[in-house]
């Protein structure tokens, strides 16, 4: 187990010069702008290993009741809700050639949940499944998303191996026509968005990227038809590669150790430490968790949900890594914000409750790795949360083996140069027969928020620009005045947690309590003008303050690589538990604010 130690006031000192100087030797001047997305050239790095070959069929021209974009965990649990409320044809649309989203394209060998799978996996309750270990691997994931499917039968309408490409209100028929890249112009009279936010693979911008002649492909595209094995392992095409791997974030904490176990030689290119807390993955029992009584998984996850929104809570019923440092995890919710006594003192106590943490964690890292020049390189120097936490009890060890070598690469702010053969940080080649990138994924460049699908409403405005003129515009991040029918799930002036899949649940019990009731009234789902204010000016109030924290923390996508958060609301500032409160309240009350007369 980690310990934690309290620092003393000089230690508190040099780790604050020690952590400007590594987010100061990591910042770089192109921010966002040094990634290549998975396109054009690149493309064949965001194909779909999957589906062999995508089979013809004729574009629809029909009418739905319900068009959802997106067959990941948002896009299935809008699409089971809508189905549990009577809604007949409700036809999800996705990319992937399956259901599943980010459990559909993530299948690299050692993919796990990060989070407890009794708490992530929705709809425990409803389907009877209780999943097998702690923290499932990604297959058994994957699959709960296809039972939750069958079970609300979401194959029927689907379209798989579809990009939607547009979104258009036609006036005169009161429907959205939808259209997608394989010729669909489909009418829905309600669609509804479950687009992700982490969906493009990105792609390191070094120079020579594309010279590589060996294998290469991301980690969210896995090629096991080059690495044999399969999630679990077994990757026998590996035995007699040089394997290169550029990242080490969750994904490349997860994949490294398989990667150790079964290539030729691995060596991993890393920019800046994770910091990698106990696992402690384990079999379950459905009594260990107490699945005979009704309700238990709702119960289990709205536990969860309170702890690490820094709720008060009698009981951690999940009991890890997460709620062990919610307190830890709080900066980075919309609801946290100093408060407004005692500012010094507040931040003081958070400072050394952050150090004890992360000295624990680099504790961790020097009771594990047996070369301490190695031992050194892999500690993180950052406070914590500045990255995504990491969990594992393979990965320090994975570093012990004489097939591995870390090559750190943060004084070259990364690898230097791709090359023909190989990669080159410090002006050393090393010589791979494959380059596999676990560098993750573009924020926020894919769905309705992007630009890459326009939106168009009343009088055909688009959804991007109303908002580029008139700011962001919502009522609880869901609907917006000019868009009837339209609902859209992600946390937008909504909600958020470290347990996405949750906040999904909620959002797609909510989307389907809007359409019931639009059915009802013979009315349209869209919010008055004034509602929308009243919402922004409720967000507004409460606008968090955890910019100082942010503009401290070493780059990467928590804080658009080094620039701070966006300023203004983005979420709803008081937290995901009072965020869901309200809404339960809402629809009891004011259902009627969201809705319009035809
Ligand atoms: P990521 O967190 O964005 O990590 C990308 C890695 O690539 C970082 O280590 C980054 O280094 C490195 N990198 C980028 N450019 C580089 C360069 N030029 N040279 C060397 N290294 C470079 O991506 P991810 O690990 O795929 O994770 C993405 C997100 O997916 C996670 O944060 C999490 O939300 C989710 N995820 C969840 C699970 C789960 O089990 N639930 C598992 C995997 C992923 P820097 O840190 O220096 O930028």
């Amino acid at each position: 187990m980690t310990s934690l130690h309290p620092p003393t006031p000089d230690e508190l000192t040099a780790l604050r010069r020690r952590y400007r100087h590594e987010r100061e030797r990591r910042v770089r001047p192109d921010g966002p702008g040094q990634y290549l997305g998975a396109e054009a050239e690149f493309g064949f790095y965001a194909a779909d290993p999957y589906v062999a070959e995508v089979a013809g069929r004729e574009p629809l021209r029909d009418t739905v009741d319900v068009a959802v974009v997106g067959g990941g965990f948002g896009g299935i649990l809008a699409g089971a809700r809508l189905r549990r409320r009577g809604v007949e044809r409700v036809r999800l649309i996705d990319k992937g050639g399956d259901f599943g989203g980010t459990w559909y394209w993530n299948r690299y060998p050692g993919v796990h949940c990060d989070i407890e799978s009794h708490v992530y996996l929705p709809m425990l309750d409803e389907t009877g499944y209780v999943p097998e270990w702690k923290y499932a691997p990604g297959e058994e994931i994957r699959r709960h998303a296809v039972r939750i499917a069958r079970a609300h039968d979401l194959y029927a309408d689907a379209l798989f191996s579809t990009t939607v490409t547009a979104l258009t209100w036609e006036e005169s028929s009161g429907t959205w026509i939808v259209a997608t890249d394989r010729g669909d112009a489909f009418r829905a009279r309600y669609v509804v968005t479950g687009t992700g936010t982490m969906t493009e693979p990105k792609l390191p911008g070094i120079p020579g990227v594309q010279e590589f002649e060996g294998h290469t492909f991301h980690t969210s595209r896995w090629d096991y038809a080059y690495t044999g094995g399969t999630p679990r392992g077994g990757l026998t095409g590996l035995a007699d590669k040089r394997v290169g791997v550029v990242g080490t974030g969750a994904t490349g904490v997860q994949v490294i150790p398989v990667l150790a176990e079964d290539a030729g030689h691995v060596y991993v290119f890393q920019r800046t430490p994770s910091t990698v807390d106990v696992r402690g993955n384990r079999r379950t029992t459905a009594r260990d968790v107490g699945a005979d009584r009704d309700g238990w998984a709702r119960e289990r996850r709205e536990n969860f949900l309170r702890i690490v929104s820094g709720e008060e809570c009698g009981e951690d019923l999940v009991a890890d890594g997460w709620t062990a440092s919610a307190g830890l995890l709080e900066k980075l919710l919309p609801s946290f914000s100093r408060p407004d006594g005692d500012r010094g003192a507040f931040e003081a106590a958070y400072e050394i409750a952050d150090a004890a943490k992360m000295n624990a964690m680099r504790d961790r890292v020097a009771r594990e790795v047996a070369d301490p020049e190695t031992a050194e390189r892999l500690k993180p120097w950052y406070r914590y949360a500045c990255k995504r936490p990491t969990f594992s009890d393979l990965y320090y060890p994975a570093f012990n083996r004489d097939n591995v070598t870390l090559v750190d690469t943060a004084d070259t702010h990364g690898i230097e140069r791709v090359t023909g053969s190989g990669v080159v940080v410090g002006g050393t080649e090393y010589a791979l027969d494959c380059l596999i990138f676990a560098t993750g994924f573009s924020v926020g460049v894919s769905g309705v928020h992007s630009g890459k699908l326009p939106v168009r409403g009343r009088g055909g405005a688009l959804l991007l620009d109303t908002w580029a003129r008139d700011g962001v515009r919502t009522l609880h991040g869901f609907t917006s005045n000019g868009f009837p029918n339209l609902i859209r799930m992600g946390s937008l002036h909504n909600a958020s947690s470290v347990n996405f899949t949750h906040i999904l649940d909620e959002q797609a019990v909510h989307a389907a309590a809007l359409v019931a009731a639009a059915e009802a009234a013979g009315a349209l789902v869209e919010p008055s003008r004034e509602a929308e204010d009243a919402w922004i000016a409720l967000l507004a109030e409460g606008a968090p303050d955890h910019e100082w924290f942010h503009a401290e923390c070493t780059p990467g996508y928590y804080n658009r690589e080094g620039r701070g958060r966006p300023n203004g609301p983005t979420a709803y500032p008081h937290g995901a538990v009072a965020f869901h409160a309200l809404l339960r309240r809402w629809r009891q009350e004011s259902m009627d604010e969201a809705l319009a007369p035809v």
